[in-house]
């Protein structure tokens, strides 16, 4: 970033020159130049309104778990630090979009509300899962959100139901510099020990299928409609391969795992290359399930 950032965008809590290998759960990427972290929804929203008056490139970061950042990046990075209030109203329960991902949903198991037990193995953030209508066990954000708080690409707050269209297969309209502030998931009472049996199923199936003692980034690439994009990976005889430190899971063909010093270079290559095969031996061309950030 050449020009000087405005007086008012400098009012919203930031530091400078964080690594992404902080920031993401895949430990790799070059130095976030400009992290702001509003610690509450208006130094969120002067944010927006001073980027979008300036005409300023930025992003929004949340845990950093579906991420891959090649190289530094110079635009201005907002990273919600809002205060972790959980509120509950009936069985519905309200987060902060910065509020953990994975604590929201044994919150949820801890107070008896069953719905969100396909969301404890899923790391992250609230406001990342929302965006990426995170999912798991034929269940997805989407068929338990009643309502969402975001600010427009302009800045302007608004809250509303979700409505047909807006989210589909990890995907939702909650891009384009749109931010999601909060989520209400509408929940159902339930057996507590009936749903933590549920949630330590599916961690114990997660244990044993993922590759979860070394730095990952979840799934890598989407499932093609009808197909697993870990068993056309592993059809094209990939698992182990590597690239440097960074890896083909032997575990989970659709996990690239960083062995502790991997680059942002490696992991590209690796990427295109398991691309390039998987296209090569089946006619299949994945796309990513990670977003890429280029510095
Ligand atoms: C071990 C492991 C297992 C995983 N398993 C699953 C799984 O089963 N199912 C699944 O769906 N995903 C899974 N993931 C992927 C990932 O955890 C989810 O996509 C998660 O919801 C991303 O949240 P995040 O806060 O980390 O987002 P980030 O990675 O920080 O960002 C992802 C995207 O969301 C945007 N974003 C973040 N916060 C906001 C916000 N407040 N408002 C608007 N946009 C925002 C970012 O700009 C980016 O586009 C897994 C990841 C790991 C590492």
């Amino acid at each position: 970033m050449t020009r000087p950032l405005p007086d008012d965008l400098l009012r919203v809590p930031h530091r400078r020159d964080v690594p992404f290998a902080r920031l993401t759960t895949l430990g790799v990427g070059g130095l976030c130049r400009w992290l702001f972290e509003p610690t509450t929804e208006a130094e969120a929203q002067a944010f927006v309104r001073a980027c979008a008056r300036e005409g300023l490139p930025w992003r929004v970061l949340g845990g950093g778990s579906n991420l891959v950042v090649l190289g530094d990046l110079a635009s201005p990075v907002l990273r919600l630090a809002l205060p972790k209030t959980i509120t509950r109203q009936g069985d519905h329960l309200s987060a902060p979009a910065s509020h953990g991902h994975i604590a929201l949903a044994e919150a949820a198991a801890a107070a008896g509300l069953s719905g969100l037990e396909f969301a404890s193995g899923i790391p992250g953030s609230l406001g990342g899962a929302i965006r990426m209508n995170a999912g798991a066990y034929s269940r997805e954000w989407v068929d338990v959100l009643a309502r969402y708080r975001f600010l427009t690409p302009e800045g302007d707050l608004v809250e509303k139901a979700p409505d047909p269209g807006e989210f589909r297969y990890r995907w939702s309209f909650l891009t384009g510099g749109r931010v999601v502030l909060s989520a209400t998931a509408a929940l159902a009472p339930g057996d507590p020990q009936a749903i933590r049996a549920q949630v330590a199923e599916y961690r114990a199936k997660r244990g044993t299928s993922q590759p979860l003692s070394k730095r990952n980034a979840g799934c890598i690439f989407k499932n093609p409609p009808g197909l697993s994009a870990g068993r056309l990976i592993d059809e094209a005889g990939l698992k182990g391969l590597r690239v440097g430190d960074a890896e083909v899971s032997p575990e989970h063909a659709n996990f690239l795992i960083n062995h502790g010093h991997a680059t942002a270079a490696e992991f590209a290559e690796l990427m295109d290359t398991v691309r390039a095969r998987v296209l090569e031996q089946s006619g299949v061309d994945l796309e990513p399930e990670v977003e890429i950030w280029h510095g």
